[in-house]
């Protein structure tokens, strides 16, 4: 096929659209600034209640959670209740670069994270580099591509779970670490920055798309140097590091010039964000505590073992069940808690037919508890201000259909985010309240932002607002092509 053009996608992962919007009205960010002004900047729907691992996922298959099933980094084995790593190979949809490579277009991808490596036939991709929470190792398509990167460029130092060099993973940060993630961070940016610049010089592409992750893990670290309202907020760090993200943003913002202008002028493209980024308030460590008093015929003896922050599953498996995976007290109720980011609570219904001790039967009476969970968690209060805890309860069943629908959570309980939550109460569950753990200062909220530029800047017709799963349809139509039997469409007025 003869590519009609080429194209030329930039992520800044969970770049913050409000932030940006006032950086480059401020004249802080001009290469951002020149975008917004030439094609208006719009709002890049997410998955609603959930975070990165399902934005990229959605990204990378242009499919909603309930089809490619990804929700977070662990998931729920089907017909268990563990909830182990989310890897390569529990994707069952391939890659839209991949669908593109097959149809004859030549791709070059960089470090989209959270995503399989596709069988590439004319291009190549590189995975887990330099991204925020590696799935796995660095690899890539042809396989020594990713040898030959780390060997010139070098490996990640802030990002890799497991080993020393992993301050993303930290919940709070010393001065002398915010010191040096922020010099790390910074010389990732330029590593980065001169791969891309040296594979895209390397020609041979109608589709390159490069992620940054910078812009995510500054965010999560420093969010509160941003909010003096913050309980963790240091007036004196800013006269210590500067003002972090601005100037992860604004090496950003000149690594999107510097790419933009060497892909020259016939060039068209799209830079985007995946989600947004607010403060980390949630009551994720209160949730399955406030569950557990929800559940009618729970053992009494059984009740009033949490605490300080550590769910009953926990203790029970440290003490009792070394190897039960905490099958055996999930097993015993109607609805638990399941790991997730802590922009959300999610909960899984124990249901008849599905887990291994089910006993909510599938049908009328788990639509009834459904309903009921949903209720409960929007009566919740904190007890200090009295303000309701849960913004919205997102159900699977009307946000997320689809062949992987069991494959997530039943239930997410969106948290607010405009205080933090010192406990949970409500009259069916008296007053939860322990020791709040300590979370990364910045968190995600849902939505990104999304910028075209060489498409022909028609904004009256440019819509406003698309979804994360509109980009891999949009990049397909700007080659020339479409992407079958996805969820996504290409966004009106960049096509
Ligand atoms: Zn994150
Ligand atoms: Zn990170």
């Amino acid at each position: 096929m003869q590519a009609q053009s080429r194209v030329l996608v930039i992520g800044m992962d969970s770049a913050d659209r409000a932030l940006l919007a006032q950086w480059a009205g401020e004249g802080r960010l001009p290469v951002i600034a020149s975008l917004i002004e030439r094609s208006g900047v719009g709002l890049l729907k997410s998955p609603p209640a959930l975070g990165d691992d399902a934005a990229w996922a959605s990204f990378a298959t242009s499919l909603s959670p309930g089809r490619h099933g990804r929700y977070y980094h662990k998931h729920l084995e089907p017909g268990s209740y563990r909830t182990p790593w989310f890897r390569d190979h529990h994707f069952a949809h391939a890659p839209f670069w991949q669908t593109l490579s097959d149809a004859g277009h030549r791709v070059g991808v960089l470090d989209v994270p959270k995503c399989p490596l596709g069988r590439i036939r004319h291009g190549f991709q590189i995975a887990d580099w330099l991204v925020h929470g590696r799935d796995g190792e660095t690899r890539s398509v042809p396989e020594p591509l990713a040898a030959d990167i780390l060997h010139r460029f070098g490996d990640d130092d802030t990002d890799r779970p497991g080993s020393s060099e992993y301050i993303c993973g930290l919940p709070s940060l010393s001065h002398e670490t915010q010191r040096v993630f922020m010099k790390r961070l910074l010389a990732g940016l330029q590593q980065k920055r001169e791969a891309a610049s040296e594979l895209l010089a390397r020609g041979g592409w109608d589709l390159f798309l490069v992620v940054f992750k910078e812009s995510h893990c500054v965010q999560h670290h420093f969010w509160h140097l941003l909010d003096e309202s913050h309980p963790a907020h240091d007036p004196h760090l800013i006269e210590r590091l500067g003002n972090p993200i601005l100037r992860v943003f604004h090496e950003l913002d000149r690594a999107i010039g510097a790419l933009i202008e060497q892909s020259g002028p016939d060039t068209k493209g799209i830079v985007f964000s995946d989600l947004g980024m607010t403060a980390n308030y949630t009551a994720d460590h209160l949730l399955d505590e406030a569950l557990l008093r929800m559940e009618p015929d729970f053992p009494a003896m059984l009740r009033g073992l949490y605490r300080d922050g550590v769910r009953i599953e926990e203790k029970m498996r440290s003490r009792l069940l070394p190897q039960s995976e905490r099958s055996f007290l999930r097993g015993m109720r109607r609805a638990y808690q399941v790991d997730h980011n802590e922009i959300s609570g999610a909960i899984r219904i124990n249901l008849a037919g599905r887990e291994p001790s089910g006993r909510v039967l599938p049908g009328a009476e788990r639509d009834a508890l459904c309903k009921e969970l949903a209720a409960d968690l929007m009566e919740l209060v904190d007890p200090d201000s009295g303000e309701r805890a849960v913004d919205r309860v997102v159900v699977t069943d009307d946000a997320f259909p689809g062949e992987r629908r069991d494959h997530l959570p039943d239930l997410f309980a969106v948290w607010r985010r405009d205080r933090p939550i010192t406990g949970l109460a409500s009259s069916k569950i008296g007053e939860v309240r322990v020791n709040t753990p300590e979370y990364r200062p910045g968190n995600h909220i849902e939505n990104g932002f999304f910028v075209s530029f060489g498409c022909g800047e028609d904004t009256s017709h440019r819509a406003t607002e698309a979804s994360i799963q509109d980009i891999g349809p949009t990049i397909a139509a700007l080659l020339g092509g479409a992407l079958p039997d996805v969820d996504g469409e290409p966004i009106p007025g960049i096509v």
